[in-house]
This record gives C-alpha cells, structure tokens and sequence, in this order.
C-alpha cells in the first residue's frame, strides 16, 4: 500500500538541532522530503497546523509491556496510548522468558527473538525498539549476534538478587561478576550499551530491618522513601561506574531519583571520563513522597521511589543543564485492586500517554526551551540507541514521526480519558498545557483529536550501533 503525501503547513518545527522554525514539511513515503515555505501540495493531503508546533514523535526510553498482561494485549492497547500522547517510538524491556510459552530467563534470544518482533508487527500501533534483559554469560557471549540483528542496548538489574517476586515479573537480578562479563562485552562490541538498574539491596535490608508487620502494612510513602534511602541508588551507581571506567564500556543508567546518585555520575563523568547516560522518569520530576501519601491506596508506589521537593528541583536544574539526558516512564499496564498496599503491592503504573504533556508544561514553567525539551524527549533517545537521523529529529530523510501539539489548549488528565488498559494515573487532576493534537507515525496520521485512525502501524526498529 503506498503512504499518502503530506503536507503539513503553518507551524512552528521544534527541531532539536536548530530550535524553533516557522516552516512547512513535507511528507513523501513515509519520510520527511522538503522542509520550508511554499512547498508544492500537489497530490497531497494538507494539514493545517496554525499557531500549533511540531516536535519530532517522541521516544519513551523505558516501558515494560507484558508484565501484567499478555505482551500481545499490552502491545495493542499501550501503543494506542503511546499514540495518543505522541510517543511515536517505545523502548521495551524485553524478556526471553514471560512470552506466550513459558521459557526461562537465560533462553537464547535467538530462539524467541522472531517471536517477539512477530507480536510487535502485528500489534503496536507505534514502533517499538527493544533492550534486551540478559541475565547469563552464554547470553552475554551472544551480544555481538544481538547486536548484528539490531539490537544493540541491553539491561541488567544490580538489584533485586534471588528476589521471588522480581523474578516472577521477569527482573532477575544478578551479581557483579555478570555486571563486569557485561560490561567487558559491551565495550568489545562496537556501538552498544548497558543498562543497568541500580539500587543496592543489602543496604536496603539494613534500612528496613527494625520494621515490624505492623509498620510495613500502615506505611506511608514518606516512610516507604527512608526505607529505600538515596544512598541504596548512589551506592550501585558508583560501582557500576567503577567498573565501566575499568571496562570502558558506554552505560545508561535508568530513572534515576536522587540527588546522590546525580552526583556520583557527575563526579564520574568528571574524574574518569566514563560514558555514562542518565535517565529520569516523569514521576521524579512531578510528584514528591508527600503527594503519593494523599493518592488512595498505593497508586504511585514504584521503585526507585519519589524523593522531596528540594530533589525534584535538582533534577529539573539537571534537564536544563544537560546532565540528564532523556526521560523514560517505566511504564507498565496493571489494574488499580493490584495498588492497595504501599509495602505489598507491585511498583509501576501507566505513563506513556501524559509524558510529553506533562513534561512539556511542567518544562515551561521553568524557563526551559522547546528545544530543550525536544532533545529530551526524542534527540538524545534517538541519539544514544542508534535510531538517529531516522528517529528524533526532523530533518530530510527522516522518519516522518511527528507529534503536533497545542501549547494552548489546557487538559486537566484524567484516567477515563486515557488509552493504557490501567484503570488510573498517578497524575488524576494534573492540569497540562501541551495537547496532542495529531501523531504521524512514518507519514502515516495515525492520531488525531481523540481518535485513532490507523491501527497495528507499528513496526519492531532495528538499529545501528551508536556512532
Ligand atoms: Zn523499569
């Protein structure tokens, strides 16, 4: 079938090289072709963009589809989400075991990767990269095949070792000597990277170990947050940088929540000059411990957990200045009976749909430019995954992924009007100025006021090592 001709006139391009334009685009199979004023409409569709502004779609780095549904059902209804909120690209957490056949976690993804693209192409709405879980050296010795297929970013847990429930939700976690077999790995492997989630659980037993039954089921969020200090995350952090300085492998730490653990990257990055990418995640950027107390239940409990307000702001201070460099939901789909218990529930809620609205408005407030904004949520993503120049910026030759929004039109969210099979949002009554009007996904309107016009558009993104 071939894609419709575009052209989308009279907005204003949030590009993440250049900055602001007042410029008209041009889409041709599937691709930006021209970019500027004038262009010729002949045979195309015309989408009349007035006082709105075009950000390249954008990439949510960190979503768990699968973990409480089928991956299948996720795949169908959280891309929907992701359309509506203008992700036009979601980074999974992909697992070789929880897929339709139970399978161990150290299968070889060569035996489920035809699989797992297979549910991607004929489910998702929006296109799909995936970080490949390892959690064995024969997995490990296979990174140089992964990658050669195109996928080249792999996450490891330092956390959550021998933990039942983790390894039921497909996180195992493993001990340093995988971390450093890892690491030695990537750094072998032109273009790849690690991911590694950080939080030291030996730390947080000593931290929890004077809690009684009964303080664990009455717990508050302020409470929960001194049970898993910041130290927990600072700590793994440091050493996982420790060992990258020795491996010279290029890292990505992931929503990452706390001031010390910023600061242990920062000094890093300083003293041994590791490649070291940091992620944060909306939560820590919008929500304290003390507004999680007043939310019913345990809907906003999730791990890293939130921090104050003096660490919010930080975090924001480091998106202005570039010390964080993307942001990513750690999104999953889960019913609200599963948050009753701030202790016993699982972490995680939906996020994918309000992160570019919520960023967006929160962003302005704090004098942060757009284009700023665009790197953050798209340029540096694309960037450090190797999707860049198709993914992440718009310019010719590009993906035509485009998210178009109206900075004017205030949306007060609520979880009714979401699209992500999870019956609620930890952001209920957060008031956004950033609609998404419309999302193309490689030329393809998929989006559009409310409705989505074309569905299971998605594709699994194969990706060149990083430049
Ligand atoms: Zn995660």
């Amino acid at each position: 079938m071939e894609s419709e001709k575009w052209v989308i006139k009279n907005g204003t391009i949030v590009n993440p090289e250049y900055g602001e334009i007042k410029a008209d685009i041009k889409i041709e199979n599937g691709i930006v072709t021209a970019i500027g004023r004038g262009l010729c409409e002949e045979g195309c569709k015309v989408y009349d963009a007035a006082d709105k502004y075009l950000f390249p779609g954008f990439i949510d780095t960190h979503v768990h589809l699968g973990n409480f549904n089928s991956f299948e059902d996720d795949c169908r209804s959280e891309t929907i989400s992701a359309a509506a909120g203008g992700v036009t690209t979601v980074c999974q957490m992909a697992k070789a075991s929880k897929l339709t056949k139970f399978r161990p976690p150290q299968t070889s993804y060569h035996e489920v990767l035809d699989e797992i693209t297979d549910i991607i192409d004929n489910n998702s709405s929006v296109d799909i990269a995936l970080h490949l879980n390892l959690s064995s050296y024969e997995q490990i010795d296979e990174i140089a095949s992964y990658a050669e297929l195109g996928h080249t970013s792999f996450k490891f847990f330092m956390s959550y070792v021998g933990m039942e429930g983790a390894i039921k939700m497909g996180a195992i976690g493993v001990r340093d000597g995988i971390i450093y077999a890892a690491l030695n790995k990537v750094s072998e492997v032109p273009g790849t990277l690690a991911i590694v989630h950080c939080e030291n659980d030996d730390l947080i037993e000593f931290f929890q170990r004077s809690m009684t039954e009964k303080d664990k089921e009455n717990i508050s969020f302020s409470d929960f947050a001194k049970s898993r200090p910041s130290i927990a995350e600072a700590e793994n952090i440091h050493r996982l940088l420790y060992y990258a300085a020795e491996t010279g492998a290029t890292v990505y730490v992931p929503h990452v929540s706390s001031i010390k653990a910023i600061n242990v990257v920062k000094e890093a990055r300083k003293n041994s000059g590791v490649k070291v990418f940091v992620e944060t995640c909306p939560q820590y950027l919008v929500l304290t411990h003390e507004e999680a107390n007043k939310m019913p239940g345990a809907i906003a409990k999730v791990t890293p957990t939130m921090r104050n307000r003096e660490t919010l702001d930080y975090l924001w201070e480091c998106i202005k200045d570039g010390t964080i460099n993307t942001i990513g939901t750690d999104h999953c789909s889960l019913g609200l009976d599963k948050k009753k218990s701030v202790w016993y529930s699982p972490g995680g809620f939906p996020g994918i749909e309000t992160i570019a609205p919520l960023i967006i408005t929160e962003a302005r407030k704090r004098g942060i430019s757009l284009q700023r904004v665009s790197q953050i949520l798209s340029y540096n993503a694309a960037k450090i995954f190797g999707m860049l120049p198709r993914k992440g910026t718009l310019r010719i030759g590009a993906d035509a992924d485009i998210a178009i929004l109206d900075l004017n039109k205030e949306v007060t969210i609520k979880a009714e009007n979401l699209h992500s099979s999870s019956t609620f949002t930890p952001y209920e009554g957060f008031k956004t100025k950033a609609y998404v009007e419309a999302t193309f996904l490689r030329g393809d309107l998929i989006w559009r006021d409310g409705d989505l016009l074309k569905a299971k558009t998605g594709k699994t993104v194969l990706r060149k090592p990083l430049e």
